[in-house]
Parts: structure tokens; C-alpha cells; sequence
């Protein structure tokens, strides 16, 4: 495969920039393969080196393994998509994106629609909706595979971890900008460059996973990528996947926890753990995950 090695930030154009560490990964053919890097400008990070879009939109097309970590959870589901099809998907009327559309009905464009979850919930509240995304797998009225079949004027956009993605997440925006009604709203969520777990775990953080993930955005490379593609930031914060709620319960287990790993001797578990369950606190403080809701100027 051919691959184009980075020689300053991808998204600020810096020359300083700054090697992390090589990257681990099960697969051997990328193993060591790749260097997580960051920009000493913008804090973005990156992998040292990315292959062209055209190649991994084959990637994608085909769920190739080297561009979809996929959990169980996620393989299960995506059988469940084949098996029965868009009929059986759930909508997701509290999705966040609800709090912020500031129009009751229009034109919605989905990129990377995935399995269909919020589309389905925009069709359901009759919006007119299209959607790009790649997997093969994924066949629905108005899902296209292509961005020039995309019809313009659209008054809303979401790409939820969509950017980290691509090889050029500034011409991606400027594309989908093309496709937008002035002032419609964009909706994104990435990788958390600036979070505890990215700058604790570095090269460890599971977001760090080529070549699924070519980029984690901070604050600043995030303005100037919408600046960029010409939009303007109306709103951006961290998130984070931890549920209070379960590390509360996880935190209550943790004694008994300990208390088994004791009697196996097992101390290694017992720091394990206590780094994980740190981890996560701190994930609720300063979340592995950016939202940002940008609108067309
Ligand atoms: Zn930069």
C-alpha cells in the first residue's frame, strides 16, 4: 500500500512537529508501522503516515479489518443491520444534536450515517434526508456513495466521528460546506487530542488506532479547520463515553475486587485497575471526545 509520509500538520500547515511513539497494533502488517505525531502549534496529533483518500475509500467499501476496529457489540449489530434491515432500527429522539437543530423541519444530511440510528429518527420527525456513507452494506433510500450525488441545500449536517477518518479532514469540510444553505447548522464529534487519556496513555489510548484513526483534534485545530472550510464555531466542548453511573457501581466493586486479587496474589490486577478506574475519572473532568456545532457563513 502506498503511503505518503507527513512532514508538518496536516491541519495548521506548522513544521514543528514532534514524534510521540511508534504505534502498536495486533495487525503485523501495521505493527510498529506508524508514529503517532503531534503539532507543537495546534496540539493536533496524527500518524506519521496516510494513505490517499481513494484508497481508503476501498478500504471502507470492503469493512477491510485495517480500517474497522470493531468491537463485538458493534459486529453483532452490524449482522442484526443485514439480517433485518432498517425496520429494526431503534430511533434516538435524546440524541444531543435535538437540543441544538434550530428549525422543526427541513433538509438533513448525514455523513457517515453508519447503522442509520439518527437518520431514521430525522425521517421519522419528516425530514427530507440523504446520507453518505461508504460501507456497502449499508443500502437505504436517499444513502448515497457518492458526495456528487448529494443534492445541495441543506439546512443541516452532522458527521459524527467522521473527520478523524479521512485523509484530509479541511477539504471534507469545504466539500460538505458546498452542499450546505447559508447559515445551516454542522454537527461533529472526534478524538479529543487535549484529554487526560490522550496526553496520559499517548500511543496507549484506544483511540490511537491506524489506520481507522489518521487524526485527534484539539480546540485550537478545530477552530482552524472550520475557519478554514468556512464555517464559524458556535459551540465546542469535551465529552466522554463513561457513564457516572457505572463508575459509581464499578467504584463500590472495586474492594471486593482487590480483595480477590489478594488472596490470588495477583497485585498487578490490583494497580490495574486503580489506574483504569482513575482514568476514567478523569475522562468525566476532561472528556476523550470533542462536539462542535459550527454554522455555514
Ligand atoms: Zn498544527
Amino acid at each position: 500500500m502506498k503511503l505518503r509520509k507527513i512532514i508538518k500538520c496536516p491541519i495548521c500547515q506548522n513544521n514543528n512537529i514532534k514524534k510521540i511513539a511508534p504505534i502498536k497494533n495486533h495487525l503485523k502488517e501495521i505493527n510498529k508501522k506508524f508514529d503517532l505525531m503531534k503539532c507543537q502549534n495546534c496540539s493536533h496529533r496524527f500518524i506519521s503516515k496516510f494513505p490517499s483518500q481513494d484508497i481508503l475509500n476501498i478500504l471502507y467499501e470492503k469493512d477491510s479489518p485495517l480500517v474497522f476496529g470493531g468491537t463485538e457489540y458493534e459486529l453483532k449489530q452490524k449482522k442484526n443491520f443485514i439480517t433485518y434491515g432498517f425496520k429494526d432500527i431503534l430511533p434516538q429522539n435524546d440524541h444531543w444534536i435535538f437540543k441544538h437543530v434550530n428549525i422543526t423541519k427541513g433538509r438533513f444530511f448525514e455523513v457517515g450515517p453508519g447503522l442509520c440510528r439518527l437518520y431514521k429518527t430525522f425521517l421519522l420527525k419528516g425530514w427530507t434526508c440523504q446520507g453518505l456513507e461508504p460501507r456497502s452494506f449499508v443500502k437505504l433510500k436517499g444513502i448515497k456513495k457518492n458526495l456528487n450525488q448529494i443534492k445541495n441545500n441543506n439546512d443541516i449536517v452532522s458527521a459524527f466521528d467522521v473527520l478523524e477518518h479521512v485523509e484530509n479532514p479541511i477539504q471534507t469540510l469545504k466539500n460538505i460546506n458546498k452542499k450546505m444553505k447559508k447559515n445551516g447548522q454542522i454537527f461533529l464529534t472526534f478524538p479529543h487530542s487535549e484529554s487526560f487519556k490522550s496526553r496520559i496513555l499517548k500511543e496507549k489510548w484506544s483511540m490511537v488506532a491506524p489506520l481507522s484513526h489518521l487524526h485527534f483534534f484539539s480546540k485550537k485545530s478545530t477552530k482552524i479547520m472550520l475557519n478554514k472550510s468556512g464555517f464559524d464555531i458556535v459551540e465546542i466542548d469535551d465529552f466522554s463515553f463513561v457513564e457516572i453511573r457505572r463508575l459509581i457501581r464499578n467504584f463500590f466493586k472495586l474492594p471486593f475486587l482487590f480483595l480477590k486479587d489478594i488472596i490470588r496474589l495477583n497485585f498487578k490486577n490490583i494497580f490495574a485497575r486503580i489506574i483504569e478506574f482513575s482514568l476514567n475519572l478523569l475522562d468525566l473532568i476532561n472528556g476523550d471526545q470533542l462536539k462542535v456545532i459550527g454554522r455555514k457563513i
